[in-house]
């Protein structure tokens, strides 16, 4: 007999979480990296900074998984007590552990303070004979525990920790726990934008092989596009490609017009290494979107390679006076029009010396709107060479929405027109 997959529990900590003042982006993390790794996530419970429901969740979630995952409650401040509610689970003692101690003193030292504050004294504390899971980027390390059989493991709360501590410490520890059992997801992520979930659904579906094998597929829409998930389970990684390899053929000829291609899934990663291989530069004028085209674009390490700036073209006059649109074309068909937002894209290319420029202009809403442009009209064009591709949509959505949605359009035009060469 084959044998069982592992599972996973997870207890994420903090009243913040259930304020509805911090997003639990911990748990959604973990279930993602989990399932990767091949020890997905079967249940999960999100606690109060209370020690007496931690120890009783903690005790729920031993009971149900062979991995439980903590989050949170390791800070040095009295509200943080996941700590002491594992030695009553357990009934292990804590004990200030001197490695610890001198790490955190030196860290402490370095930013200036010659005395740790009394306070985070806590934070070297481990439980009795629990496995020390250090942590590179925090002052508190994660720690392993055995509970009724099952390896509790606390890890903290601050995702960028988490993060780092799960891909260095707890991987590794799982893959030789579970070592011959770990049934590890295969996916394919395919990108698309500009195209809407049921029409591409009914395209997808046309072509779609009658046997996906162990193939599962998942339309997932967002602000950027629709993404197509396709999951592969049960199979080695090898069977796994070919079966992918076969439905992901099978899709190019409906997908091929609206995909973009990103290991981050990000169409601003996509534009960026298309302009690389082309060796352009480009120059963004936002109004609508208020520098979020060139947020995305700097969000990525190496812009610099690409990206030569951008300017907020808010009011009428900085889109006339900065970047040459004219004032009749603005009076004529309004600062929402092809004409002007034509006349923006060339204009920032020309004055900050680019190979090419984006325009963007648009009703993002609530307010702002006529008959003939109503809240979600959005104008964007792309300059590359001499040419300029001008688009007008119409985009729901709330004022985010509306403004996602226009960043992505915006980028996606220029990466075809990059794409046709
Ligand atoms: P803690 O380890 O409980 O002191 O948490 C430190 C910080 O991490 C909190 O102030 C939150 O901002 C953040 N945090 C804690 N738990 C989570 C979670 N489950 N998801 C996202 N952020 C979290
Ligand atoms: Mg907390």
């Amino acid at each position: 007999m084959a044998a069982s997959v592992p599972k996973a529990a997870i207890v994420a900590i903090g009243d913040e979480l259930l304020l509805g003042d911090t997003v639990d982006t911990n748990s959604a993390w973990l279930g993602r990296r989990l399932a990767d790794l091949g020890v997905p996530v079967c249940c999960g419970w999100t606690i109060s900074d209370a020690k007496a429901h931690i120890a009783a969740a903690v005790v729920k979630a031993a009971a149900s998984a062979e991995v439980v995952l903590v989050t949170g409650g390791l800070g040095p401040t009295p509200d943080d007590c996941t700590r002491q509610a594992l030695a009553e689970v357990t009934g292990a003692s804590l004990r200030v552990d001197g490695d610890l101690l001198a790490g955190l003193e030196d860290r402490f030292r370095a930013r200036g303070y010659e005395v740790l504050p009394e306070r985070n004294v806590s934070q070297a504390q481990v439980l009795e004979g629990a496995r020390i899971l250090p942590n590179s980027l925090g002052t508190a390390p994660g720690q392993a525990v055995e509970v009724e059989g099952s390896l509790v493991i606390l890890l903290p709360g601050v995702p960028g920790e988490l993060i780092r501590l799960v891909e260095e410490q707890v991987v590794p520890l799982l893959a030789r726990r579970f070592a011959g059992r770990l049934r590890p997801l295969h996916h394919r992520h395919i990108q698309t934008s500009g195209v809407p979930e049921s029409v591409l659904a009914e395209m997808v579906e046309s072509v779609l092989p009658e046997d996906m094998g162990p193939v599962a597929l998942a339309y997932l829409p967002g602000l950027g596009g629709v993404e197509l998930r396709l999951t592969a389970r049960g199979v080695d990684s090898a069977e796994a490609a070919r079966w992918l390899d076969s439905i992901e053929v099978a899709l190019e000829p409906v997908v091929r017009e609206y995909r973009y291609h990103s290991d981050r899934r990000d169409m601003a990663d996509a534009l960026g290494r298309a302009l690389v291989a082309a060796s352009r530069t480009v120059a963004v004028a936002e109004s609508c979107t208020g520098g979020l085209i060139a947020k995305r674009l700097t969000d990525l390490p190496g812009a610099s390679e690409y990206f030569v700036g951008g300017l907020v073209a808010y009011a009428d006059r900085i889109k006339t006076d900065a970047l040459g649109v004219s004032r009749e074309d603005i009076e004529a068909h309004g600062a929402v029009s092809e004409q002007v937002v034509a006349a923006m894209a060339r204009g920032v290319a020309q004055t900050m010396g680019a190979d090419a420029g984006l325009g963007v202009t648009g009703i993002a809403g609530p307010g702002g709107h006529s008959a003939q442009k109503p809240v979600g009209t959005v104008c964007f064009a792309a300059y590359l060479g001499g040419r300029c591709e001008v688009r007008r949509e119409r985009f729901g959505g709330d004022r985010a929405g509306v403004r996602e949605r226009a960043a992505q359009a915006t980028m996606a035009l220029l990466l075809r027109m990059l794409e046709a060469g």
